[in-house]
């Protein structure tokens, strides 16, 4: 079978694809650089790349930039997204590609008459921030939507391109027949396959790297290995379908902390 990831040098799509490699696929991945060794050399030398693994050039914000990629696949899954918080112009670097790369990717998707599911990498971004009281007693669960608005007013740009991206999907789900769905993980941890850093793991490492203090907030945590695989069953199983929130644990950032100072006694940890 024929598949593609798009984002494929990201932090979950490079498991994603080690994964899709190792089940026999054919994979097909779009880079925005397949020329940068940063992005691509993790990817070629896995087992499997050489004889199953392509790289196709395309960008969010290009029409039409994934359509050879997305060409004669059956499955696509779709991880490309720029995840950072630090941001100077909101709608230039994060809703513009988020949610109109979304549409993007869905748009070449219809025009291939040989896909028959989307997995598209949502958040519980998209899920959790919606102004509904978040007691102990309260489970946060796939019928939650985060507001648009109430992302606007506290200026958390990443979270709402997040809900627009996921939002439009499925509206333009609905009008085309296309059969998506969405993986909405937490904070995703473990070990990482590509030489650079990303946002997520970048927020533990910080610990170690000497930040002075950690947030005093608790966060939803899952391993990139189990969001990876939980991408691969979404395509796999026919029955699966809607949007599924992927959460291990919640913890507060104290108690990751904590798991530091076990694993690295000898490290100076922040100690609030
Ligand atoms: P990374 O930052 O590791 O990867 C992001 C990917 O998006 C990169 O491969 C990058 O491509 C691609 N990308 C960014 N901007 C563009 C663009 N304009 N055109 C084409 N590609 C682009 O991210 P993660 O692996 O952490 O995240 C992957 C997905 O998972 C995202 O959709 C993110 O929102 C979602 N997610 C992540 C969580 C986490 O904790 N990590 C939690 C919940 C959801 P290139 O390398 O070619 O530049």
């Amino acid at each position: 079978k024929v598949v593609c990831v798009t984002g494929a040098s990201g932090y979950i799509a490079s498991w994603l694809v080690k994964f899709l490699l190792s089940r026999g696929y054919t994979v097909k991945g779009s880079v925005r650089d397949p020329n940068d060794p940063k992005k691509t050399q993790h990817l070629v030398s896995l087992e499997g790349a050489k004889e199953r693994l392509q790289l196709f050039k395309a960008d969010l914000l290009e029409e039409g930039s994934f359509d050879s990629a997305i060409d004669g696949c059956q499955g696509v899954f779709h991880t490309a997204s720029p995840f950072y918080h630090d941001v100077k112009d909101p709608q230039a670097e994060l809703i513009d590609p988020v949610v109109k790369g979304t549409l993007n990717v869905l748009n070449s998707c219809t025009k291939a008459s040989s896909v028959k599911r989307v997995v598209i990498t949502s958040s519980m971004a998209a899920v959790a921030y919606n102004g509904k009281p978040r007691t102990p007693d309260v489970t946060i669960d796939e019928t939650w939507f985060s507001d648009p608005e109430i992302c606007k007013a506290s200026n958390m740009w990443y979270i709402l391109s997040k809900t627009l991206a996921e939002d439009a999907a499925w509206k333009l789900a609905k009008e085309k027949g296309l059969d998506i769905v969405t993986i909405n993980p937490a904070m995703v941890i473990g070990p990482l396959l590509q030489p650079t850093l990303n946002t997520s793991a970048a927020s533990i490492l910080n610990f170690i790297n000497g930040a002075q203090s950690f947030p005093n907030s608790s966060f939803g945590w899952v391993n990139v290995k189990d969001v990876a695989n939980a991408h691969i069953l979404a395509f796999e199983v026919p029955s699966a379908n809607g949007r599924y929130c992927l959460v291990e644990t919640v913890a507060h950032h104290s108690e990751i902390v904590n798991v530091l100072r076990e694993l690295y006694p000898n490290i100076q940890l922040p100690e609030r």
